[in-house]
């Protein structure tokens, strides 16, 4: 077990950096907010999985045994996050002419298709909303006498009945702010519903008896109850987009005050969670990322563009997870060509088995990664000192291979397990498969070799003639690319 000192997290809560110390000795629970299942999730979306599939990485790297849960909403969450406006499910299933159910299995298969293509890490439970409803009502009864109150829309969870409401955001919770939508008979601006009643001669899709009525529950109850019912409370690190840092985790902090029957934020464990964690925005120049327009930015899109996903997650490491990423093509494409340079390194190393790392040539370059992914996942310093490690020179390959292992185990790149042929610039609208244009290209080859021009100009033009532009020389390494 490494020294608990040599991990040092970025605390939302407290807004500082602080050792991670785990609640119980050798371990490291962790809950993350996923997705809602009512669309594709767009690449920014799945910057907050990277994110936490690194800190994940990270603590079992460090020798934590890792419980990880990540949630699947499919039920309750509105499409204004402050508690109004729509199911965001059930807009879907109108909009659609569809039911929920087919709506979120459709969704959660794509999400899961994702999570594969960017070497994400299986949690050991993906928690399903609707599966804990019943406890939901549980949690809800017993917060409910000295915590909530009913109106005509639900049951509210009234925020002045805990201590340092709204910490975690810094915000002012008073109505000037007007960040909550009025809703009539809510006591406090930042009130929120646990259980939306279905309106009396309505029929929800879905819906569930409770003892305030036919209805559902609202989503930050969702998280408090799987939450603490799956890792108990409090568990050591709860995640999320730094949007949830202003609404969602407030709320879901002030239930679990409640019904751990605890008080005060000073001690950040009282929240539910010892550390709050939560990853910054992947942007687009034109500002946030959104669904709502036509062609969003979905990981199957790049893929269609001919890049391949392990392109976006180095995107992803290149930059520290607390800081703004801009994405552009160039960038996307400059991350793909640095993967592709690892990968032809650690081509060859393919069949060397890995033996022990301790190489005084790699020596500093370990330490220089481990100090930095343990100062709050500095996964860009990290993947410098991986690419200091493919480079040495007159290392020992076992040495090497297991130097390299140990690295990618953290970062994930998968480097031994993709190849440099994986990564080529084809769209999937080529109309030449990889085959023939491989077969022109070492026909090309062999002429050039003889130094026969002409034919090497014929075979070029043939190529372009099909849309193949062969990139001789190309800076960034490429054989050849669709034009
Ligand atoms: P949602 O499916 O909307 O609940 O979002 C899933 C996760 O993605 C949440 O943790 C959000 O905070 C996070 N998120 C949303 N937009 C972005 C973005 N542009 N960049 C990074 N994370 C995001
Ligand atoms: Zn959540």
């Amino acid at each position: 077990m490494t020294d608990a000192s040599n991990l040092t997290l970025f605390n939302s809560l407290t807004r500082q950096l602080e050792p991670f110390k785990p609640v119980h000795q050798g371990e490291a629970r962790v809950y993350t907010c996923g997705p809602t299942v009512y669309n594709y999730p767009h690449i920014g979306n799945m910057r907050a999985y990277v994110f936490a599939d690194v800190l994940g990485r990270t603590l079992s790297h460090k020798g934590y045994k890792l419980t990880h849960v990540i949630n699947i909403t499919d039920v309750g969450h509105l499409t204004d996050d402050a508690d109004a406006g729509e199911d965001k499910m059930e807009k879907m299933a109108r909009v659609a002419a569809e039911s929920i159910w087919d709506i979120a299995a459709h969704y959660t298969q794509a999400y899961w298709a994702d999570i594969a293509a960017l070497n994400i890490r299986q949690p050991a439970k993906w928690s399903i909303a609707t599966d804990y409803v019943p406890q939901m009502i549980e949690f809800a009864e017993k917060i409910a006498p000295s915590h909530c109150y009913e109106i005509e829309s639900g049951l509210y969870f009234d925020v002045s009945t805990v201590a340092d409401y709204g910490r975690l955001a810094r915000a002012v919770t008073d109505e000037g702010e007007g960040r909550i939508e009025a809703v009539d008979g809510k006591r406090n601006a930042a009130d929120f519903a646990i259980w939306r009643k279905t309106p009396a001669g309505e029929k929800r899709q879905m819906e569930w008896d409770s003892p305030w009525g036919p209805g559902a529950p609202g989503w930050h109850l969702e998280c408090s109850v799987m939450s603490g019912d799956l890792l108990g409370f409090p568990f050591d690190i709860h995640t999320g987009g730094i949007d949830h840092r202003e609404i969602h985790h407030p709320n879901e902090i002030a239930q679990n005050q409640a019904f751990c029957c605890t008080n005060g934020l000073d001690v950040p464990a009282n929240s539910g969670a010892k550390v709050w964690m939560h990853n910054n925005f992947l942007v687009e120049r034109s500002g946030k990322m959104s669904k709502s327009s036509g062609e969003f930015l979905r990981l199957q899109l790049l893929i269609d563009e001919g890049y391949h996903p392990l392109g976006y997650r180095m995107m992803c490491l290149q930059a520290h997870y607390r800081s703004e990423l801009e994405f552009s093509w160039e960038g996307l494409a400059a991350a793909l060509v640095r993967l592709k340079r690892m990968i032809i390194v650690a081509e060859r190393l393919a069949g060397v088995e890995a033996g022990d790392a301790a190489h005084p040539k790699l020596a500093p370059m370990l330490e220089t990664f481990e100090k930095a992914i343990g100062e709050d996942l500095n996964t860009a310093i990290a993947l410098t000192a991986l690419e200091e490690v493919l480079a040495a020179k007159k290392v020992d390959p076992s040495a090497k291979r297991a130097a390299v292992e140990a690295m990618d185990a953290v970062l994930g790149l998968d480097l031994f397990g993709t190849s440099r042929a994986d990564l080529r610039l084809r769209p999937n609208t080529a109309e030449i498969t990889e085959a023939e244009i491989e077969d022109v290209l070492a026909r090309r080859k062999q002429a050039r070799a003889e130094k026969d021009f002409a034919t090497s100009d014929v075979l070029r033009d043939e190529l372009a003639a099909r849309g193949v532009d062969a990139m001789d020389g190309d800076p960034l390494g490429w054989e050849w690319k669709l034009g």
